[in-house]
């Protein structure tokens, strides 16, 4: 049952397509990110901890996984769009750079010194628009313009006067509830995956955690009532799904609540599109919450020494690489060296590094800057 402010139907790809006979519009979106390289690729890149640390924890492709998972369960709860919703949770992350976080930070300032930027949601734009190539009639996944529009617009707002490239999106109006969810559903994935891979790579421990995050210390004393004799990383992973759920069930919660007491100006698409702020979002008592959590990630986790070589080697080998093509574009591939004919040479760099995993940037600089 979808709600009367949901996204019922697409209003349409670039090149028109015939409908498909067993799949919605949303449905084949997803399924073309699913079938596209940059999704692979997803497989191999960081996302806080790199291989070094072990194999089984969170890597861009399980978390946009996990993301996805919990976004369909508040989806249908609130009666949103849930193929919709599935189709931008799996390409929401599909513009990150090899590196996490820092490999981003390190490409965004070799940009700068050319006078330009990265912004991974904007290179999720160009991979969707231009870069996939799988069919023979169009460039670029041809997706429709409401996940084009998510794309850019789940996780902040652009300025129209900045960004006039991307007028088609109408700026100055908010996304549907279905792009807006992907963001609050983001935090909340990550901040607990972080939780627990920070535990498991023993840079965090019980202790540590409880004296700091007042929610996971409540829920530690229940757990340990109930199961006194279970594990530490049993009554850990017992804490975790507690708070999980908390917070899930809180963004369910207060979505409706923030919906209800919008009403009744907010009945149909137009009315969210038309609401001066965003309306998925957590009650402000869980919102302190989440951001106490995160601030202790920050702290403890993110910017701790261990994690530290890491980011040392996202800016070396970004940095190194970078310089090296645009002093020597003769050594960059046939096809990026025929891109910089119609765009300047340091924005198709970018786009050749943001592209490229964990992986294959160490070969790339362990042949051409010397070993790593
Ligand atoms: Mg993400």
């Amino acid at each position: 049952m979808l709600a009367p402010y949901a996204v019922a139907h697409s209003l349409g790809r670039r090149h028109p397509e015939p409908s498909h006979a067993y799949r919605n519009d949303f449905q084949r979106d997803r399924d073309r990110v699913i079938h596209s390289r940059a999704f692979r690729r997803l497989e191999a890149k960081t996302q806080v901890f790199t291989r070094r640390y072990s194999d089984h924890f969170r890597n861009r492709l399980t978390h946009t996984i996990e993301v996805a998972q919990i976004s369909r369960t508040i989806a249908a709860q609130l009666g949103l769009n849930v193929d919709l919703v599935e189709a931008l949770a799996l390409v929401h992350d599909i513009g990150h750079p090899p590196f996490g976080h820092a490999g981003e930070k390190a490409l965004d300032s070799a940009m700068r010194l050319h006078g330009l930027s990265f912004d991974h949601n904007l290179h999720a734009l160009r991979i969707v628009e231009d870069f996939e190539q799988r069919y023979a009639g169009f460039r670029g996944l041809n997706l429709t313009v409401e996940v084009r529009e998510g794309i850019i617009k789940h996780s902040r707002d652009y300025d129209a006067a900045e960004y006039p490239e991307l007028t088609e999106y109408v700026l100055e109006s908010r996304p549907p509830l279905e792009a807006q969810l992907i963001d609050a559903t983001d935090e909340i994935a990550y901040t607990t995956a972080d939780l627990d891979d920070g535990f498991e790579a023993r840079l965090l421990t019980l202790d540590q955690i409880k004296d700091a995050v007042p929610v996971f210390a409540r829920f530690l004393g229940d757990v340990e009532t109930v199961y006194p004799d279970a594990t530490k990383k049993l009554q850990f992973n017992e804490v975790l799904r507690r708070i999980l759920d908390r917070w899930i069930g809180d963004l369910i919660g207060n979505t409706q609540a923030e919906i209800h007491r919008a009403r009744p100006s907010i009945t149909t698409l137009e009315d969210i599109r038309a609401c001066p702020d965003r309306l998925v979002r957590l009650s402000s008592e869980i919102e302190k919450e989440r951001r106490g959590t995160k601030q202790f990630l920050y702290q403890n986790l993110y910017f701790s020494p261990a994690l530290e070589s890491e980011k040392d080697d996202a800016e070396r080998v970004i940095t190194a690489l970078f310089d090296l093509w645009m002093k020597h574009p003769e050594k960059l591939p046939t096809s990026y060296q025929e891109k910089a004919g119609a765009e300047p040479l340091a924005r198709v760099i970018c786009d050749y590094i943001a592209g490229m995993t964990d992986n294959f940037i160490y070969e790339q600089y362990d042949r051409n800057c010397g070993t790593s």
